[in-house]
């Protein structure tokens, strides 16, 4: 199913209550099982749009489509991950009772529920600690978790807002290559919003970039780069180097000569 993003724009209110536009209006399509990352500096809105995508936050003006749905309230086949992780997560359940959540929440039955959480713990790698809580664990299985809970109902789509921002670079390549692993095996879009350029060129089909003042999309590269990715290989091929240095540049170059 593609995720529309028809003509949306947002405008909150100042400080002094007039509305300010936040993202000015904006279109893109995420095509069935594309992996799309959005780069931009901090305030350019990225999290202002994926909110909207995810139906947690309603467009001032536009609207977006999921298949021929429009999107008002999170959809069925749509999960979130934030950053966040920790706070995401609830302290008094385990690992196993953190999934289940999801599949209640779904109305799924108990039997599915508990099939699905043993799918999605073994997808992240996690069967051997449903039993753990989740401060008795590092950042990154907190995040594998976060994961394993959005893969509970199947989603279609998979929106992460910088969830890897958080950890150590290590924990992050592995989490990096656990995200490929797992939309590869659910078939699924993502949807992944960083601030880290190698990293989206590193994890996307497509990469979009944003600037601010107000939040708008620049340019939308599609990245030819040969799959399965390695963290080592790929980031020596020359063409890498290439395609960081053109987002690099898009993100940099002067207002002035911004042309959509
Ligand atoms: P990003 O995720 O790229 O850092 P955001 O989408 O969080 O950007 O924010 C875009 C702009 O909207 C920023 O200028 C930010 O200050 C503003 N903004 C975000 N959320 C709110 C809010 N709830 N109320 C007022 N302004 C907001
Ligand atoms: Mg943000």
């Amino acid at each position: 199913m593609n995720l529309i993003v028809d003509s949306i724009s947002k405008s909150y209110p100042s400080a002094k209550g007039e509305p300010r536009l936040a993202l000015a209006e904006t279109s893109v399509t995420i095509g069935q099982g594309e992996f799309v990352c959005v780069v931009g500096p901090s305030g350019c809105g990225k999290s202002t749009m994926l909110m909207m995508m995810g139906g947690l936050l309603a467009p001032t003006s536009g609207q977006v489509r999921l298949g021929d749905k429009r999107v008002v309230r999170p959809p069925a086949g749509l999960s979130v991950v934030f950053q966040d992780y920790g706070r995401s997560l609830f302290p008094w359940m385990n690992v196993r009772r953190n999934l289940a959540i999801a599949g209640k929440a779904a109305k799924l039955s108990r039997a599915e529920t508990a099939e699905r959480v043993r799918a999605a713990l073994a997808a992240v790698g996690l069967d051997a600690v449903e039993n753990l809580y989740p401060w008795q664990m590092s950042g990154g299985m907190q995040q594998r978790t976060a994961i394993a809970r959005a893969l509970v109902v199947r989603p279609d789509v998979m929106l992460m807002d910088e969830p890897f921002a958080a950890v150590d670079a290590q924990t992050r390549a592995d989490l990096e290559d656990l995200v490929l692993r797992v939309r590869h095996e659910y078939q699924m879009s993502v949807v992944f919003v960083t601030h880290d350029i190698d990293e989206a060129v590193y994890l996307g089909d497509r990469v979009l970039v944003m600037r601010a003042n107000p939040g708008h999309l620049v340019s939308d590269l599609r990245i030819d780069l040969p799959r399965p990715r390695d963290q080592v290989r790929t980031k020596l091929e020359p063409r890498f180097a290439q395609l960081r240095s053109d987002i690099f540049r898009q993100i940099m170059r002067p207002a002035e000569t911004t042309v959509q």
